[in-house]
């Protein structure tokens, strides 16, 4: 029988419940009020809480290695170990989202102006023609007499 429970990155979800878990869970419980005792930036969640669990060591089942939870936060706390116990560590997921290699390959394609392209592109000498039309004109204004 030693030796069924597996040790490594989910010990913390195969460990087994210790003898009279159900009293002292009852005892965690009523000692917290049946209430939750999850404090999110100083807020302390007080929705009615259903679940046992432990602050550290998952094998330490003294009472003040337990807390109360609600069902939201367990689950939320659960999930938090489940990340934890993959190795991925949540203060070191946050800072690299994909937003940088979204937003840079962007502006650099779309900042270049439109126009530029479609002289080179599309009928050129038209623009160009255009352009060297205005240059004269601009010219023969400075140049008028009396201007
Ligand atoms: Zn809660």
């Amino acid at each position: 029988m030693a030796g069924h429970w597996k040790e490594g990155a989910t010990a913390w979800r195969t460990t087994p419940r210790p003898r009279g878990w159900k009293a002292i869970r009852a005892e965690v419980l009523a000692r917290d009020d049946h209430l939750c005792t999850w404090i999110d930036d100083g807020q302390r969640c007080t929705t009615e809480g259903t679940d046992v669990d432990h602050v550290g060591d998952p094998e330490d089942h003294s009472p003040n290695n337990l807390r109360t939870l609600c069902t939201y936060h367990h689950r939320k706390r659960t999930a938090l170990q489940a990340r934890a116990a993959r190795g991925e560590l949540p203060s070191r997921q946050r800072p690299t989202p994909q937003h940088p290699g979204l937003i840079t390959p962007s502006p650099t394609t779309t900042q270049r102006p439109a126009g530029a392209r479609g002289v080179q592109a599309g009928g050129g000498s038209g623009a160009r023609e255009a352009l060297e039309r205005g240059r004269e004109q601009a010219a023969r204004y400075r140049d008028e007499p009396g201007y």
